[in-house]
């Protein structure tokens, strides 16, 4: 490991000085830790963020809900505001890591989480995330785990998170500042597609912080889905996850979000299918066609395509048991 200076801010402000493109913000230190370990980031300076007033989960004066950054995902699952009102968030953060993971990693940190693509974490491999114009040996090599949406020659990793996927589909929205001040990403905003800059996972600059993240009004309580498909049963990433909400009146769509995960760089939405859920009635049939021009762009590699399947069958069973109603317990699979 490269030797590094280790600051504890007491402010944002002095925590955003402190950063530049050499530094590194750290919390739970769940990803950023083993990165250091393997080599495959090498920051000269942490900026441990620890000690910031970023634990807050309150309710906004919109309605909707408030969450600092560095509340844990363990705390933020479980808390009463969002398990009966973003019952779909608790969810998805349920299915992702494991019970000591989700007590460390915080709610910035795992948006920050980088790719879990073998080549990245492997130095003794090109890879243009890790190093810019090197190649990307995941498009001619082992690519099982790799994305089928919105990739690119340079790039076709995945974003590991669960969480975001329900993020994506509550439209949440990414509270930063910089040392340029304060602004607010939206979520579908926040990460970025790899295109040829696959080195950049997301919009921020190098002196900017997450503070939090918030949650606009609750519309999906009852009718919500995250299923995560995996190669086991726990302490695995997606191969393929669907973040299903649904509001009905009677079996009539009144909204509806649906977010991939496993699939792309970035949470995947396509507002355009999910309006042509709107208005019409619950049914089979309807599903299968919003599964069918959800994937219709899909790009499979050598060792994926199986993904392409899998990933309709995933969404027309998320929005069928999201249709059914909240039966299902926070952990389901
Ligand atoms: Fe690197 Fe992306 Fe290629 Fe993986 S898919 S080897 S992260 S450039």
């Amino acid at each position: 490991m490269t030797p590094f200076s280790y600051h504890k801010p007491s402010s944002v402000s002095e925590a955003v000085n402190l950063a530049d493109q050499a530094s590194r913000f750290i919390a739970g230190g769940t990803n950023l830790v083993d990165l250091m370990k393997e080599n495959v980031v090498s920051p000269t300076r942490l900026i441990d963020i620890t000690a910031l007033a970023l634990n807050g989960i309150e309710q906004t004066s919109s309605g909707g809900v408030m969450i600092g950054a560095l509340v844990s995902n363990a705390d933020l699952a479980w808390h009463p505001l969002i398990e009966q009102r973003y019952p779909l968030l608790s969810q998805a953060i349920l299915a992702g890591a494991s019970p000591q993971l989700r007590n460390m990693a915080s709610t910035g940190g795992n948006l920050l989480q980088r790719t879990r693509c073998y080549y990245f974490y492997d130095t003794g491999t090109p890879c243009n995330k890790r190093e810019p114009g090197s190649g990307c040996p995941a498009r001619t090599g082992l690519n099982r785990i790799h994305a089928i949406l919105g990739a690119s020659d340079s790039c076709v990793a995945t974003h590991p998170s669960d969480m975001c996927v329900a993020l994506a589909a509550l439209d949440a929205v990414v509270h930063v500042e910089g040392r340029a001040g304060q602004r607010r990403i939206p979520f579908a905003e926040f990460h970025r597609l790899p295109g040829d800059t696959p080195e950049r996972d997301n919009q921020l600059s190098a002196d900017e912080l997450i503070t939090g993240i918030e949650l606009p009004p609750p519309a999906f309580e009852t009718h919500y889905r995250y299923l995560k498909i995996r190669d086991r049963a726990s302490y695995a990433f997606a191969l393929v996850s669907v973040a299903a909400a649904l509001k009905l009146d009677g079996d009539v769509i009144q909204d509806a979000r649906v977010a991939l995960g496993g699939v792309a760089h970035k949470p995947w939405r396509n507002e355009a299918v999910e309006a042509t859920l709107k208005g019409q009635a619950v049914s089979p049939a309807l599903f299968a066609r919003a599964a069918d021009a959800l994937l219709q762009q899909a790009t499979p590699l050598k060792h994926n395509a199986f993904k392409v399947a899998l990933g309709k069958r995933a969404i027309v069973r998320a929005l069928t048991e999201a249709a059914a109603g909240a039966s299902t317990c926070r952990t389901a699979p």
